[in-house]
């Protein structure tokens, strides 16, 4: 039986109020990158975050990256500086790093949250001090599918350093640890609205700020940097980063299904949990102790050594094309799966299998220090996150997924499993 269709990662959905909002904003003639929409998304944020009384401010943009990108300008990071960032990511926690001429240091993660490594990320500051005679100029944190880093460790050697912590929570809208939302440890913290994530404004981001002076910086990095005159007059190299009001009306409407779309998360993570407990060798990712509050914006499973998949003779991992024409196909004999960093090979022959019964999974993010485009990067490296990626997969965990449709998943998972 296949499904007839297709069970995606995480798709957006909408409640039936964004159209409100931008009808509004058309009336308004507000089709524009700032205004009222802007403002009030904003202030949504601010309050759903629990800002009030900490000072901390939220400026919308128009994408994670650039909310990155204008986290490492307000740290004054520039060519020739060093930035420490978690290698097991999605690229664009340290793209940016680039943008800015700057090198990325990679650090691995630890296996219980499958974020940096609080340990190892001390080791490295430690060590780049003394080979470069320099700081870090800032800490890049992820959290991971949702999951919350150990935010107490990382701050503690991140103050013991006096290196400001820029906390990519692009995937953890919603997760809190020790009752404190995601985004809200560090100097900044990094949302993502873009279509696959919690909420969406079809392509957006925000950076969260730690006082009123450091959001009108940003503000004005993010409109090109324009000084206080009635001419245009620059001093400064600036962007153009500011949500638009369109996009806000978006959000404005997702902001009032949030917590229904957070429900149905942390539902979907426990009905996963519930229907793969007679199964020892898959492992489901879960929070390790009652402080963490994952979003779980998508579940994520471990297939154990011990655990074969059927048909995984015939499993080799083929890029698929890419958005601007294709990659060269490299295709890889099952044997050389481990010499290399790649899923493996019972991974790829699950994936291979549940894309035929029309079932979407993907790989966990392959390690930045692995990426032929960082590969001249330091990096610390422990082996945790090329195990998670040779091991893991991503199951669908949006809104659209039913009960139903996690049964058929995992007992199409069981199937597969000799
Ligand atoms: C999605 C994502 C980003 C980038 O956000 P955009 O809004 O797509 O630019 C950054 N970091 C992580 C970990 C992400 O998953």
């Amino acid at each position: 039986m296949t499904n007839n269709r297709r069970l995606l990662l995480c798709m957006p959905h909408m409640s039936g109020n964004e159209m409100k909002f931008i009808e509004e904003a058309m009336r308004g003639n507000w089709a524009v990158p700032m205004g009222p929409h802007v403002d009030a998304f904003e202030r949504a944020l601010e309050e759903f975050l629990g800002l009030e009384g900490t000072g901390k401010r939220v400026v919308a943009l128009s994408a994670g990256t650039a909310a990155l990108h204008l986290a490492l300008v307000a740290c004054g990071v520039g060519p020739g500086d060093e930035v420490i960032c978690q290698s097991m990511t999605f690229a664009a926690s340290c793209n940016p790093v680039r943008y800015v001429g700057a090198t990325p240091v990679f650090v691995d993660s630890e296996a219980v949250t499958w974020n940096i490594d609080p340990t190892l990320l001390d080791r490295a500051i430690s060590e780049r001090i003394s080979l470069t005679n320099r700081k870090p100029k800032a800490i890049i944190i992820v959290h991971l599918y949702g999951m919350p880093a150990q935010v107490e460790e990382i701050r503690a050697v991140a103050d013991k350093y006096a290196i400001p912590v820029i906390e990519d929570a692009a995937e953890a809208f919603g997760s809190n640890y020790g009752g404190q939302a995601a985004g809200t440890f560090g100097d900044f913290g990094v949302l993502s609205f873009n279509g696959n994530k919690m909420i969406t404004t079809s392509g957006g981001g925000a950076l969260i700020v730690p006082d009123e002076a450091t959001r009108r910086r940003v503000i004005y990095y993010a409109t090109q940097a324009r000084d206080g005159y009635p001419y245009y007059h620059h001093t400064e190299v600036g962007y153009n980063y500011r949500l638009s009001n369109i996009s806000a009306c978006i959000g404005l409407g997702q902001m009032t299904v949030l917590n229904q779309h957070l429900e149905h998360h942390r539902r979907v993570h426990e009905i996963y949990g519930e229907l793969f407990a007679s199964e020892p060798r898959i492992m489901l990712s879960g929070n390790p102790t009652e402080k963490y509050d994952a979003n779980f914006w998508l579940s994520t499973i471990l297939l154990s050594r011990e655990l074969s998949i059927k048909g995984r003779e015939d499993a080799y991992v083929q890029p698929t094309e890419n958005a601007v024409g294709g990659v060269a196909a490299v295709t890889r004999q099952a044997s050389d799966v481990h010499s290399t960093c790649e899923p493996s090979v019972d991974v790829e022959a699950l994936r291979l299998r549940l894309s035929r019964l029309n079932i979407e999974t993907r790989p966990l993010w392959k390690p930045m220090h692995r990426q032929p485009v960082f590969a001249e990067c330091p990096a610390y490296v422990s082996g945790t996150a090329e195990t998670l990626f040779e091991r893991g997969l991503c199951l669908p965990s949006g809104p659209d997924i039913t009960p139903d449709d996690q049964k058929f998943i995992v007992n199409s998972i069981l199937d597969s499993i000799n």
